[in-house]
């Protein structure tokens, strides 16, 4: 199952439990485990961000705009996987 796949199910899997009205721990956990999937589905920085910080390629998180820094593979602030469009 691809993580895509899987957002998917636990988003409909929180849709039945708000109908049935109940299980909200369960549901507050749901969320928490689909932000974290999310953050795992490689982002590109912001757009136009690139910019060279001393002789050093950066730019802004695609998700909460922290500073990034290529080749970083996640961000340091938030957690989210990135893609610079160097990795192949
Ligand atoms: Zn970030």
């Amino acid at each position: 199952m691809k993580i895509e796949d899987a957002i998917i199910v636990l988003k409909e899997s929180v849709t039945i439990l708000s109908r049935a009205n109940g299980k909200t721990i369960l549901k507050d956990a749901i969320d928490i485990a689909i932000e974290a999937l999310e953050k795992q589905i490689a982002k590109k920085p912001r757009e136009n961000s690139r910019k060279v910080i001393a002789g050093i390629d950066g730019a802004n998180c695609g998700l909460c705009g922290g500073l990034i820094f290529n080749p970083s593979k996640y961000c340091n602030r938030c957690g989210q996987k990135l893609i610079w469009g160097n990795e192949e």
